[in-house]
Formats: C-alpha cells, structure tokens, sequence
C-alpha cells in the first residue's frame, strides 16, 4: 500500500493512531492503556517489522523506546522505514534509557537532528508522556491538510489540463472549415455557378465564426462567473416568454436533430423579478444540452408551471443520460461527462455551471436527474416568483428600426475591422466615415459633426480612452454618443470606458445585431 493509499481514507481510524514499539510487552499493553484513557487510538507492534508494515498502513505518530531500535543501524529512519512523501514527516517519540548513548548509537544521532522527534528520557511521567504524543498529533493533523490541500491542487490542475485540451479541440474546429473556404474562394473563377458556390462558402464562414465568438464568449463569461461579475438587469419577467426566446435560440439545434419537442405552460403568465437576458440563457442552455445530448429523432418535453410562490420549468429529454457518478458534478465549471458521446457534441462545459450561477443569482435552485447511462435526463429549475405578479413586462427587444439616417464614425486602426463594420452600418442606412487612428478621430469629429462613433480601444498613438476624453473635452463631441469596441468585455473594462466618457462599450467582433441594437439604443440619444 502506498502512503497517500494508507493516508488518504482517514476513516478507518488509522490516520491518527500512535504506533508503540517497546520490547517489553507489558510497557507496551500499559502504554496504550494509558493512551486509550485520554482517547488516543493506539496500535501495539510487536518487532519493528510490523512496525514498518503498519506505518505504511497509516499512522498520527510513533512511540518507540530507544530498546527497540537497531543498534548497527547505520542509515537514516527514512531507509529503515520507507520514504515519506514530500508533505509527511511522521512524529516520533523515542523513550530513552538513562544511561542512552547517542554517540555510539549511529540510528539515535540521525533521528536528532530529523525533524518532528522528540527524545523523553525515563521514567516518563504520564502527563508528558500524553502531551507530547498530543503535540505529535497535532502536528500531523496539519501535514494531512497540507496532504488534501496538494490533492486539490492536483485535481484542478488536472482539470485545467483536460479543459485546455478540450478547449484546443473546440478552436480547431470551426478554423478548419473557414480555412478551406478562404482558400476555394480565392481559386473561384467567374462561372455561372460561382456566385452561388461563393454564397454556400460565405454562409458556412458565417456559421462557424458565430460558433467561435460563442465559445469566446462562453469562455469570458466563465471568467465572469468565477470572478463573480456578473450583474443582473431586473424587471417583472413573464417566464412564458423568456422560455420562447429560448426557444428560438435552441430551435437549429433542435431541427437538426428532427427531435419531437413538446411544450406545457401555465396558462397563468408567472412573473419574476429577473433579467429577460440571463434567464433566457438559462432556458436556452438547457434545450441546447437536451438537444445535444439525445440521439436524433428524440424526444424533448419543456414545462411550466406554479408551484406555491414559485415557478417551476422542467426540461426533460429522452437521450444519452448522465451517469451516477456523474450528476454530483454535472453543475462544476468544465465539468464533462468521460465517455466520448458527451465530448464528440462540442463545448467546454461551462453551459450548466453558468445555469446555476444565473438560476441562483435569481434566488432559485436547479437540480438534476437522469436513471444513467441511456435513460435520459431531466433539469429542474425552482425561481421565486414576483410578489406582484404585473402585466406590464413585455420584453424590449421587439422590431429595431432600421435604415437610421445619422452620421457615424469609426475608428480602429486595423484596417479591415474598420471597414468591415462600416460597410455593416452601411447597410442599415447610416451615412459612415471610417478612420485609422485616434488623430484622425479628432480632426473628423470636427469636420464631419457624426452623431455617433465607434471607438476601437487598443490603438497607437492615442488610444481609444484617450481620444474618448479628448473629443469629450471638444464643443463637437459634447453631444456625441460614443460606444467603445474592446476584445475586453470584463466588468471593469466596461467601467473604464464609461468613466473615459464613452456612453457604452461592446465587446468585439460585434454582431449585426448588436449593432443593430446600439442604433437604434443611440436613436433617442
Ligand atoms: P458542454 O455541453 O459544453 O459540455 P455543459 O456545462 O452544458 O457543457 O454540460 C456539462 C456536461 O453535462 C456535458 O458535457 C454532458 O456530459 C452533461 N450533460 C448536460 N446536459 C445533458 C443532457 N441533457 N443529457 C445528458 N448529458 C448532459
């Protein structure tokens, strides 16, 4: 058995039980008598063979009268017992007789100058004798935190390991495909049947940079859950309707696996306090995995009802199950199921650790269960609802005008970045002006008078938080709505740009419609 074998358990008892070794059995039946009475466990040995095997089955501490140890022994306590793993250094307590000689005694002159021995000559009175022992246990009380604390260690970073494997895994994915597409679009020739090849290719490069800014993202909002970042927009929420923004979400996952969803809600519309966004996601996350993880064809049955002052919404599937083991960790950030069905659909099981996050910032809880490997699995999320269950909580995101007739700069020194989202708001009918650093941004402010500007932050020469302040500080640009476009969308990025005077900041690569969102956010500005 190997050390961290006979230490780990603990609840055998061995853990903290003092070995005695003394060549007299008598001494050594009085001495666990007198240790069994102040509560110590105690485990009499009797040649030092046993005591070898029953250190390497888990020991607090061993009491050894000088007697018993070999005379000749030239080596060190270590070679006569074993190596000790780097957080173990076992407490010894050797018992002297009077006339004990560490000079011609080679084992005793090693064990003075180890740590963790203690040398008590006889006779010993009972009261030293339990202290010390007391003493040595406590001592290897901290070696066994220092021993979890390691084991900890080892498991996160295990964890981390398989996490950037997997996470290599999910980048390379999508990276192939748009590879290849770059690479037939540039040998496509001028045939009828280009434009239509170029189209397909396009469409495919749309599809699999949409996977990839999901998966960064996913991965900055597991930095914000572990950071504990993440803050809640509130209003009175039907729960109905956020479940059918889910729905939409979910809903080319779903038909790609041509699975039979269906749907029970309560009639009753029931409202919670809750951002419209995050709960969405809750729902969304949920009928993704049910969707991912059931074989096609399956079946997947959503519901919705009040239970007491709370909702209750159930998202059930009949796929690949979770195994036993596994549903303790299920919510756990990275958190993945070994076998090969689980990793073969994509993601870096962050999914359900944000599902509780969001669900408990709300005040509710969320639990799962599955019958195993096959049998399917079902998640089960409680909120509070409202205490006023209000009519007036539609969500905002309906229509977005389009076509918004406003001037509009933008900045960003990568020249393809900044034309590309000029061409965007473009097409949504904005009269655009594109610049490439935060010099031009100022003489532009004031030549073309734009009622909006996109600031990139990272730029030469004078970035975007600077060239924020400077326009602020210009009679032009007092008015100006300026949204700052950062690849950092933690918290205290957003802050920054807002107290540089920017009036929002996005995250980049933008999409259409958040773009489109910002538009018509800045219309009423
Ligand atoms: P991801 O789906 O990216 O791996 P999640 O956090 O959403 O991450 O899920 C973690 C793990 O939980 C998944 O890898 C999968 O093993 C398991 N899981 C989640 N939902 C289901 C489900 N409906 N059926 C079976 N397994 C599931």
């Amino acid at each position: 058995m190997s050390w961290r074998d006979a230490c780990g358990a603990g609840g055998d008892g061995k853990d903290f039980r003092v070995l005695i070794l003394t060549p007299h059995g008598r001494d050594a039946v009085l001495a666990q008598q007198t240790l069994s009475r102040t509560g110590l466990p105690s485990c009499v040995c009797c040649d030092l063979k046993q005591l070898c095997q029953e250190i390497a089955g888990g020991a607090g501490a061993v009491m050894v009268s000088e007697e018993a140890l070999p005379r000749a022994h030239q080596g060190e306590w270590g070679s006569l017992f074993g190596a000790e793993p780097p957080w173990s250094s076992l407490p010894i307590v050797v018992l002297l007789g009077r006339r004990a000689s560490f000079h011609n005694f080679p084992l005793l002159r090693a064990l003075e100058i180890r740590p963790n021995v203690s040398f008590l000559e006889r006779p010993v009175p009972r009261r030293t004798l339990v202290s010390a022992l007391r003493a040595a246990i406590e001592a290897r009380r901290l070696q066994y935190q220092i021993r979890d604390a390691l084991d900890e260690q080892k498991a996160a970073n295990r964890k981390k390991d398989e996490f950037i494997a997997t996470l290599s895994h999910e980048l390379r994915n999508p990276l192939a495909p748009i590879r290849s597409a770059v690479h037939v679009l540039r040998s496509l020739g001028d045939d009828a049947g280009a434009k239509d090849k170029a189209d397909r290719l396009l469409a495919m490069v749309e599809r699999q940079t949409d996977h990839l800014v999901q998966l960064v993202d996913d991965l900055l909002e597991a930095s914000r859950i572990t950071t504990g970042k993440i803050a809640l927009k509130r209003r009175p929420v039907t729960l109905a309707e956020t479940i059918h923004q889910a729905f939409e979400i979910s809903e080319p996952l779903i038909a790609n696996g041509r699975h039979n969803l269906s749907v029970s809600l309560d009639e009753e519309p029931l409202v919670v306090d809750g951002d419209p966004v995050r709960l969405t996601q809750i729902f969304a996350n949920l009928l993704n995995n049910a969707a991912k993880y059931t074989p096609p064809e399956g079946r997947i049955q959503v519901s919705l009802k009040r239970d007491g002052e709370r909702a209750i919404v159930s998202v059930a599937d009949d796929g690949i199950g979770i195994p036993q083991g596994m549903l303790s960790q299920i919510f756990d950030l990275f958190s993945q199921s070994d076998g090969a069905a689980g990793r073969m659909q994509g993601g870096l099981g962050i999914g359900l650790a944000l599902v509780k996050s969001l669900v408990e910032m709300h005040g509710g809880s969320v639990v799962a269960y599955s019958g195993g490997s096959g049998q399917g699995s079902e998640f089960i999320v409680s909120l509070p609802l409202a205490a006023t269950q209000s009519d007036d909580c539609e969500l905002s995101d309906g229509a977005l005008p389009m076509g918004l007739q406003r001037r509009v700069l933008v900045v960003d020194d990568e020249v393809d970045v900044a034309e590309s989202l000029g061409l965007l708001l473009e097409t949504m009918g904005a009269e655009v002006r594109v610049v490439f650093s935060g010099v031009e941004a100022l003489s532009c402010v004031v030549e073309f008078k734009p009622h909006v500007a996109f600031l990139d932050i990272g730029m030469p020469a004078i970035d975007g938080y600077e060239a924020a302040r400077r326009i602020r500080a210009m009679r032009e640009g007092a008015g100006l709505c300026m949204i700052a476009l950062s690849g950092w969308g933690r918290d205290e990025d957003r802050a920054r740009a807002l107290e540089a005077g920017f009036d929002q900041h996005l995250t980049k690569p933008v999409s259409a419609d958040a773009l489109r969102k910002v538009m018509a956010s800045t219309a009423c500005h």
